[in-house]
């Protein structure tokens, strides 16, 4: 009876903080960050750090991985202002998400492809000297060509405590033949109720076969 009353509060628990999760992220991402709807482009959940970079981060869901609904964080893409590259700017924006994504239990996952802004398929990158500048073109088109950073940016994931980790769940994200799994990231924040979930997915054990092959 005792037991059956601890696994009903902490459900209740879980799932009052994690609604209250994805609330106090936003919360936590105003007071350092500022929307990008606030400043008239229609792009959700983009956060502007020192108008100097900018991460869109969405909440998602994996199917079958309990209370995903809410506290799982995707983040779509993070730029950085070329001139701004190296600052440490990165960085400290990425802190400061980590700590949010500590303090309200959530998770956040990525992939990780370095890419710029173009105005052709696979054409030459743009640079970018202002943020609206980088908006604007965000918002417009989306036309991405790929970069040869991304060994750079898998040491910068590490470095900063990420873990590869398998981001499939068979159904809504589901498992691309491009997908390697040195690319895709994963970071659970020290509050979140269901912490030993997410962190399987790291090992062998809570990985799909796709991504267990790659190990
Ligand atoms: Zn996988």
């Amino acid at each position: 009876m005792e037991q059956m009353e601890k696994e009903a509060a902490k459900s209740k628990e879980s799932k009052a903080t994690g609604g209250l999760g994805f609330l106090n992220f936003i919360k936590g991402m105003k007071e350092i960050s500022t929307l990008a709807k606030d400043r008239g482009y229609h792009l959700p959940c983009t956060y502007i750090f020192e108008d100097k970079v900018v991460a869109q981060i969405e909440k998602v869901e994996w199917t079958n991985t309990k209370g995903s609904a809410g506290h799982l964080l995707y983040l779509t893409k993070m730029y950085c202002l070329d001139m701004e590259r190296g600052s440490g700017v990165g960085t400290r924006f990425m802190e400061e998400i980590k700590r949010i994504v500590d303090e309200t239990g959530m998770v956040l996952f990525l992939f990780a492809t370095s890419f710029s802004f173009s105005n052709e398929d696979n054409g030459l990158p743009y640079a970018f000297l202002s943020m609206d500048e980088l908006l604007k073109q965000w918002e417009a088109g989306e036309k991405l060509t790929g970069t040869d950073g991304d060994i750079l940016l898998f040491e910068w994931y590490t470095r900063l405590g990420f873990l590869n980790a398998c981001t499939h769940d068979g159904d809504i994200w589901p498992v691309k033949e491009y997908h390697r799994l040195n690319k895709q990231f994963l970071y659970v924040g020290a509050k979140n109720p269901d912490q030993d979930l997410y962190l399987n997915r790291a090992n062998e054990s809570g990985m799909c076969g796709y991504c267990r092959n790659q190990k």
